[in-house]
């Protein structure tokens, strides 16, 4: 019998669920959309409804379900698999996420915290695979951060360890949502970003996003900027240096904190290869210790929408 395990990621605008065996690989996989209106029973339900789904699948196809692996957003109590707080789903408010699938699947249960979920995954199967201490960052509107120390994701003693996207690296910056100042979020977070070019395409600084804007009605997104800056423009490419010259500051001072040997980049922003990680390298180079940023290499992240549902059932490889 082959020995699998059950991964579900759960997301802002969906849900996906898949059944992943011990090398990585997806055999089988299903998903559902994360509705506002659906509430914290209903969600329940429509979960419990597609895991069976997906245990049946599995005697079929003649696998051993090792455990259920959950990746859920926000802080999480990972002994306990507490979810504390999911903000599009109403009612959700300090749920018991491991104990409650444990008495109907009379099965391990592991949940985590999708960004800890995504650096399992390319340790174990993608772009950190030989490698024991591992910084990894998904790069959107938030920014996500898991830590592997060790060979070992690290969570300290209240879980909340790896809040990468809030080192403060500007202690006058622009206010964060997490109410402090100039964290890297501020700077590197989608929305900031987009925010900053308007300002400064506002105050008459000259772009080809410019005419872009004006005559097509299109919006400006990130890849906008990224189209420009390819397209020769320079205050796009401007934009990208400075964005990872900000990135690479703050993985400057957590390289010298915890040597690691690789840090892996992904989600939307990272999609736009040399534009950010030249700026992040160089400035990695310039700003760590030789000693310690000799020894790390920055690459992007190998496994795209699958991780969180790659990583979940990782959880359970980890600890059996
Ligand atoms: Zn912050």
């Amino acid at each position: 019998m082959r020995k699998v395990a059950l991964g579900v990621d759960i997301g802002g605008q969906s849900v996906k669920l898949g059944l992943v065996n011990t090398r990585g690989k997806i055999l089988q996989e299903s998903s559902f959309l994360t509705r506002e209106f659906l509430g914290r029973k209903r969600f329940f339900k429509e979960l419990k409804r597609s895991i069976e789904a997906l245990l049946r699948a599995s005697r079929r196809r003649n696998c051993r379900v090792t455990g259920i692996g959950i990746g859920a957003p926000g802080p999480i109590d990972v002994e306990r698999g507490f979810v504390y707080f999911f903000p599009n789903i109403p009612g959700w408010r300090n749920t018991p996420l491991k104990s409650r699938l444990e008495k109907v699947f009379k099965m391990r249960v592991c949940v985590d915290n999708d960004a800890n979920v995504m650096a399992l995954a390319e340790l174990r199967f993608g772009a950190g695979q030989g490698v024991q201490n591992l910084i990894a960052l998904t790069l959107g509107t938030g920014i996500g951060g898991g830590l592997v120390v060790h060979g070992k994701l690290f969570h300290g003693p209240s879980f909340s360890a790896a809040e990468i996207g809030h080192v403060v690296i500007d202690e006058r910056g622009k206010k964060c949502a997490c109410g402090s100042h100039g964290c890297v979020e501020t700077f590197v977070g989608t929305d900031y970003f987009v925010q900053e070019v308007k300002k400064r395409l506002r105050s008459g600084q000259k772009s080809i996003l410019n005419q872009w804007l004006k005559s097509s009605g299109r919006c400006l997104t990130p890849q906008l900027v990224a189209k420009a800056a390819r397209h020769g423009d320079s205050f796009s490419k401007k934009m990208w240096e400075e964005t990872g010259a900000h990135l690479g500051t703050a993985l400057a001072g957590l390289v010298n904190v915890f040597n690691p040997e690789r840090i892996v980049l992904g989600g939307g922003i990272a999609q736009n290869g040399n534009l950010i990680f030249k700026p992040v390298v160089r400035t990695l180079r310039k700003k760590a210790f030789p000693i310690a940023s000799r020894s790390v290499k920055v690459v992007r992240a190998a496994l795209g929408v699958n991780a969180g549902v790659v990583g979940a059932a990782a959880l359970l490889f980890e600890n059996s």
